[in-house]
């Protein structure tokens, strides 16, 4: 999706351009949620992209978050070995399920705000994946059938309000507005051959801070949406955040956490990079 001086349009981005999916295709769909409700959404997508190219209709304007408003945003604590090592936990046996509230999500190059009440707000580079399809009950076996892609995401965390809370607020420190970047835009699931191998890094101000790769994930996206879908229907727009790998701020000696000025990149091969300056909230 791009912000552009004729409203905000759904794109597909191809060799560095931005084709204009709505005027190769009146009758496109204005969000992804709708895209994929539709049975065919890929199909027409693609369809719409190569028309677009070919005739040229590219626009030029501002990235926003791929889902802006996702019915759900599930994330998932401690799912890289390495990670759970670095913060002196066991694995854990079954994966640890929290959520932030949609408004929590911005796009590249947004925001992140830090809020005056939260004094150690962290990083964490983390593999999104966007559901694409209604479903419960979901096999393992089956899976790859609801994922539509995957995006870049910095599940940003408020490290004094998630752990020194009483009952501890993970919520709260989770789910601040703009606490959930993603993107920059959404890579579709038949471009990313195994999403058990990929590359993914975290850089603050340059500095890379994170470095590990999806091998070292736990519970495998087949496996959370088998498990997640036990319980919960899982609708087409809705996020996963698949969880860190180490090098996260509150882990480090001395640790770093962000402040105004800051720019956080995160980079996962064949996703693009996730691009976000950190200002100062009220
Ligand atoms: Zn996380």
């Amino acid at each position: 999706m791009i912000s552009t001086t004729n409203g905000d349009r759904p794109v597909a981005v191809q060799d560095g351009k931005y084709v204009d999916l709505l005027e190769a295709d009146p009758g496109f769909p204005r969000s992804l949620k709708e895209l994929f409700m539709r049975d065919d959404g890929l199909a027409q997508a693609r369809g719409a992209a190569k028309k677009g190219l070919a005739a040229g209709s590219c626009v030029t304007g501002r990235l926003l978050a791929p889902i802006a408003s996702p019915g759900k945003v599930i994330c998932i604590g401690l799912n890289y070995r390495d990670h759970a090592a670095e913060t002196g936990v066991e694995p854990p046996p079954e994966p640890v399920v929290f959520n932030k509230f949609s408004q929590s999500v911005v796009g590249p190059e947004e925001a992140i705000r830090l809020p005056a009440v939260c004094q150690t707000v962290d990083y964490e580079a983390e593999l999104v994946v966007v559901i694409g399809k209604r479903g419960k009950h979901i096999s393992q076996a089956d899976a790859g059938k609801y994922v539509a892609g995957f995006m870049n995401g910095n599940d940003v965390s408020a490290r004094d309000w998630q752990l020194q809370k009483p009952g501890k607020q993970w919520l709260l420190g989770k789910t601040p507005d703009t606490f959930a970047p993603t993107g920059p835009w959404l890579t579709t699931a038949d471009e990313i051959a195994d999403s058990r191998n990929l590359p993914i890094a975290l850089r603050l101000n340059g500095r890379t801070m994170q470095s590990s790769t999806t091998r070292e994930l736990i519970f495998s996206v087949e496996e959370l949406i088998a498990y997640i879908s036990q319980l919960v229907t899982l609708e087409p727009g809705d996020l996963i955040f698949t969880g860190t790998p180490p090098g996260v701020g509150m882990a480090r000696k001395p640790p770093v956490f962000l402040k105004a000025g800051d720019v956080c990149e995160v980079e996962i091969a064949g996703l693009g990079v996730l691009r976000n300056p950190v200002v100062a909230d009220a």
